[in-house]
């Protein structure tokens, strides 16, 4: 993570065949005083030239995914998982849809191409078009699970006789023979007088050969009018009745482009010179399918995507420095090669066309050659294993609290009420007013080098302990330290973090008041919380009763996925999954708590679930926990197994007395700090099952982890088994 404010900012809106390889750049040279921002719909790019084997079953999904998450993290690259909608090129502002706007001082777009659309009337006849690649296979799965119940072979109908269009028609069998019992037909339906009309003839004669011995049928010459509830119009009158269809068609401009207010060609691609750079004169570049060179017709293929990439890197620093800008010279002609699903390949170089399993060979090495550049990170992106942990993995550890904070400290519970506020003493079993004002404070190193998340991560984490009281806030007030450097970068973090967090305080229904900024060596935030309790009584940390069952309302593991994340470790869909429990409020689950009557609780942070849930324990009571019914976050155990830990975890070792664990378990996960973790909850046994109705019925996590049992009755305080 970049720990200064830089100067320069190179953003690239999608990481696609080009983009990549500036992201892989900077993690071996990245530029002094600058920094990378990636922006991406998605959290993966999907690698177009190995989507047919994936279909075909020659290989897993995962193969041709490039996990963004970790190549951007290895980088050091900041990555912005959000739609753009629009560009300001006045200000130089790239405008996102959930995001504040992203500035630049040199953008580069690579959004690729969508399959030219279909106008359609029908509503029920599935059509999925292969773009986004990313979600082709599981709509593909989805809708043939809708048809499979038709009692005659089902219709599919691939739109297109390019080469995407020809290897998705020959290698779905392989999937389809997956998905369903069915017999199937498979039609190919193209305008052009050939399939692959950009090829040699020799070339299509072979794959036509191909398909027909596979018994898919093919129309050439058919111009495909619109999807109707039966199927296909043909032009002029004809009809082609179709269960499936698959859109393969000529590759689109994506509607953004659009929006952009850039020079673009005929087809709505954005025009550039030779150089990759718009030919408005903003230092924006359009590369691979997004862009389009005048005055030079380059096929919309991955391969000129790829080749685009070392000219980008050059261009981009050069139009930081003021440079002239290098040339690029896109290649004659390309390999072409194409994958027929039977573990042969069909192959086209300058004149000559070949097939075969050498063929399918020389394909599977190019693919894997191109694959490995990003799977395998390279060990200048390997970041070493002590690097301090951000979030709540950087608290001060309990132990050194207590003897820092000497008489100072305060009481155990997670919000005070603010002593003028309180219109009765504040003693244990004594009712709290409701116009108490409870108070906290909560502050941490950025955990994310998203700024916007990072402001709505800590928000939603300082105000986490008025939920564990109880309590709603009201008001809010910042603490925000800021890393060195340029200043008009710090107004846009400072900007981006504080409407984060004022999007999540608005939607609790509370106001940002005020606040205190500094700069410092590194980005941290926090805030200071008021709130009231939800009912007449709030929720103190100390009171279960034997009999109490408990309940933990969000899954553990943000610590060790945390430290993963830094370390570029995290995939991407743990990742997304630690995004989703992070942000995901504990408001709701506090009300129904505090309707139902929970005797204690209190929210799992910096000291682990054990930490904190011995800090509930008094003397008359221990706790029985059930290892395998405490909810972990996907991928934690894996990171566990590799041995990432928060940088925490001792010290939260060190903290602990009296706990019991049966052999074989790792008390590491129920010690991992959480940043914005769940509450965890002492529920009477009268009410337990309510509780937990009422929280699946909002949609919420209520995992019964464990009871409360006397403790005079068992040697131990805490036991797992
Ligand atoms: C089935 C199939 C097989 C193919 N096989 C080959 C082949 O073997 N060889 C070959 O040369 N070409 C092949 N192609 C063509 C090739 O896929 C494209 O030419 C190539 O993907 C273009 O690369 P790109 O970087 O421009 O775009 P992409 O690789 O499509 O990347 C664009 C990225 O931008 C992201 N994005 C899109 N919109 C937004 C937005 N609004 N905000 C943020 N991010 C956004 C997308 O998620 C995506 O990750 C194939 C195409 C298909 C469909």
């Amino acid at each position: 993570m970049n720990e200064r404010a830089c100067r320069r900012h190179i953003v690239l809106l999608g990481v696609g065949h080009t983009n990549a390889h500036i992201v892989r750049m900077w993690a071996m040279q990245p530029l002094p005083d600058t920094d990378l921002t990636c922006v991406s719909d998605r959290s993966v790019a999907t690698y177009s030239g190995l989507l047919p084997a994936v279909l075909a079953g020659q290989l897993p999904p995962q193969a041709m995914e490039i996990d963004l998450v970790r190549l951007c993290a290895a980088a050091g690259a900041r990555l912005i998982t959000d739609r753009a909608t629009g560009l300001d090129r006045g200000r130089q502002l790239l405008q996102m849809a959930d995001h504040p706007p992203v500035r630049y001082d040199v953008l580069s777009i690579g959004i690729g191409s969508v399959p030219s659309p279909i106008e359609t009337t029908a509503d029920h006849v599935p059509l999925i078009a292969i773009k986004p690649m990313a979600t082709f296979l599981t709509r593909l799965t989805d809708a043939v699970r809708q048809i499979s119940d038709r009692s005659r072979p089902l219709q599919i109908a691939v739109v297109g006789g390019g080469a995407a269009g020809v290897e998705i028609a020959a290698c779905l069998p392989g999937r389809l023979n997956k998905l369903t019992n069915q017999p199937f037909e498979i039609t190919v339906v193209t305008r052009s007088r050939t399939l692959l009309p950009d090829g040699l003839p020799s070339t299509a004669a072979r794959v036509r050969r191909f398909l027909q011995s596979q018994n898919h049928r093919i129309l050439t010459e058919t111009n495909v009018v619109r999807i109707d509830q039966r199927g296909i119009c043909l032009d002029p009158d004809g009809h082609l009745p179709a269960d499936l269809i698959i859109q393969a068609t000529t590759a689109a401009a994506p509607p953004l482009l659009s929006k952009l207010c850039l020079p673009r060609d005929e087809q709505g691609f954005l025009l550039t010179d030779h150089t990759l750079r718009t030919t408005a004169g903003d230092p924006v570049f359009a590369v691979g399918d997004t862009g389009s060179i005048r005055g030079c017709s380059v096929p919309k293929a991955g391969v000129y995507a790829v080749r685009q990439g070392p000219v980008l890197w050059n261009n981009l620093q050069r139009c930081l420095d003021g440079q002239p800008l290098q040339r690029y010279r896109p290649q004659p002609s390309f390999l072409r090669l194409l994958n027929l699903g039977d573990g042969t390949a069909v192959g086209q170089w300058k004149g000559f066309s070949f097939q075969g399993r050498q063929t399918m060979r020389l394909k599977q090495f190019i693919d894997r050659r191109f694959m490995e550049r990003y799977q395998k990170l390279p060990d200048t992106m390997t970041m070493p294993d002590d690097i301090p942990c951000r979030g709540c993995g950087c608290k001060l550890p309990a132990d050194s609290l207590k003897i820092g904070l000497g008489s100072a400290f305060s009481g155990p519970e997670d919000a005070v009420v603010l002593p003028q506020s309180q219109q009765r003493p504040d003693q244990p079993g004594h009712t709290t007013d409701s116009d108490d004002v409870l108070v906290s404070t909560d502050f941490f190193a950025l955990p994310l080098p998203d700024f916007w998340l990072s402001g709505r991560i800590a928000a939603l984490h300082a105000v986490s302990d008025l939920d564990a009281s109880g309590a709603r806030p009201f008001a809010a007030e910042a603490i925000v330290v800021l890393p060195e450097g340029d200043e008009a970068t710090q107004q846009d973090m400072l900007r981006d973090l504080l409407s984060g967090a004022r999007g999540e305080l608005d939607r609790m229904g509370a106001e940002l008041i005020g606040g205190h900024t500094i700069t410092g060596p590194r980005p941290e935030a926090g805030f200071t919380v008021f709130g009231r309790p939800l009912g007449r009584q709030r929720i103190r940390k100390q009171g279960m009763r034997p009999g109490d069952r408990l309940f933990l309302t969000k899954p553990l593991g943000s610590g060790i996925l945390l430290a993963a994340f830094m370390r570029g470790q995290c995939p991407h869909d743990s990742y997304e999954c630690l995004l989703a429990s992070m942000l995901r409020p504990g408001g709701a689950a506090a009300a129904i708590a505090v309707d139902c009557g929970v005797t204690a609780g209190t929210d799992v942070t910096g000291f682990g679930l054990l930490g904190h849930l011995q800090e509930m324990l008094t003397d008359d009571v221990a706790v029985d926990l059930q290892h395998d019914a405490i909810p972990l976050l996907p991928g934690t155990q894996a990171m566990l197994e590799k041995g990432i830990r928060s940088t925490l975890l001792p010290a939260n070792r060190r903290f602990l007395t009296g706990v019991r664990m049966d052999r074989g378990l790792c008390p590491d996960l129920f010690l991992d700090p959480q940043t914005c973790g769940g509450l965890l909850l002492a529920v009477p046994n009268t009410v337990a099952d309510s509780f937990s109705h009422r929280m699946q019925a909002a949609g919420m996590m209520a995992a019964e982890i464990g009871t409360v049992t006397a403790a005079d009755e068992v040697p131990w305080r805490i036991r797992i088994r």
